[in-house]
């Protein structure tokens, strides 16, 4: 990536926090910021050894999911993640859907979203501003986990992102990285979080299911027009607990039509 996309990139996502009237350091709802960025956000526990999440357009309709198994400080981070891909990477004329198995760097449109992510969580001058104000300029020499900690609380990220992110602002160099991964180590993010108060939910999955209303009549409707076969429509209400016979629809004699590929199953 070089430097003026950098730049773009950065610009694209202090824009999307002023879309979203940040004016905080973190995000307080990345999910709700989600949404009011024009994204359709599904979040489902698929299992902590599934993907992460997709970004998709749909029938001219934004998609992001996410997979609430993750930790919710990583599902936060895959959420903005997803954003990025959207923001950056599709349209409908061309790329109309990433998956992400993972967040490795496999290729530029995922350092692109994974940069997207940071500037968008973590903006330069809102840790700046942190470190001044709130940690008073402490020497960097003496930070330990708790200040990572309270850091990692205002911004509502994970404690290994905020450690590689202030890395990549070389805020911190190698020696003092070593030494905060090894006192996250020694108590754990969890702990230190409870120790000043923050947020503990950052370190567990939330296991949340947040599946929209219109995403469910869309699955139905497109039962009752033979578009999707039954266990199609069972497979997508099962993702909300609910199962054919709860909801209304209209059951027709021929069986299983050839169905389109269903917005979840076809991520498999
Ligand atoms: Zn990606």
């Amino acid at each position: 990536m070089n430097k003026n996309r950098q730049i773009t990139i950065e610009i694209n996502a202090e824009n999307a926090r002023h879309e979203c009237n940040i004016t905080d350091y973190g995000f307080k709802d990345i999910f709700e910021a989600s949404e009011k960025l024009g994204y359709r956000t599904i979040r489902y526990p698929i299992g902590a050894e599934a993907f992460l999440g997709f970004a998709l357009i749909r029938d001219s309709e934004r998609i992001v999911f996410s997979n609430s198994s993750l930790i919710l400080s990583r599902e936060i981070f895959s959420v903005a993640h997803e954003i990025g891909h959207h923001r950056l990477h599709l349209n409908e004329q061309g790329i109309t859907l990433i998956k992400d198995d993972d967040f490795t760097e496999r290729d530029e449109l995922e350092v692109e979203a994974n940069y997207f992510a940071a500037c968008l969580l973590m903006p330069m001058e809102k840790i700046e501003k942190f470190i001044r104000l709130e940690l008073k300029d402490k020497d960097i020499a003496s930070w330990d986990g708790l200040d990572i900690a309270r850091i990692q609380t205002a911004f509502n990220v994970s404690y290994d992102m905020t450690l590689i992110r202030l890395k990549a602002l070389s805020i911190l160099n190698d020696a003092i990285i070593e030494k905060l991964k090894n006192d996250k180590i020694e108590k754990t993010a969890s702990k230190l979080l409870s120790v000043i108060g923050g947020s503990t939910k950052l370190c567990k999955a939330s296991e949340v299911k947040k599946v929209p209303t219109e995403y469910l009549e869309w699955v139905i409707t497109n039962y009752n027009e033979k578009l999707i076969p039954k266990k199609t429509l069972a497979a997508a209400l099962n993702y909300v607990d609910l199962c054919p016979s709860d909801v209304n629809i209209t059951d027709s004699l021929d069986e299983e039509e050839d169905s389109i590929d269903d917005l979840l199953r076809g991520m498999d």
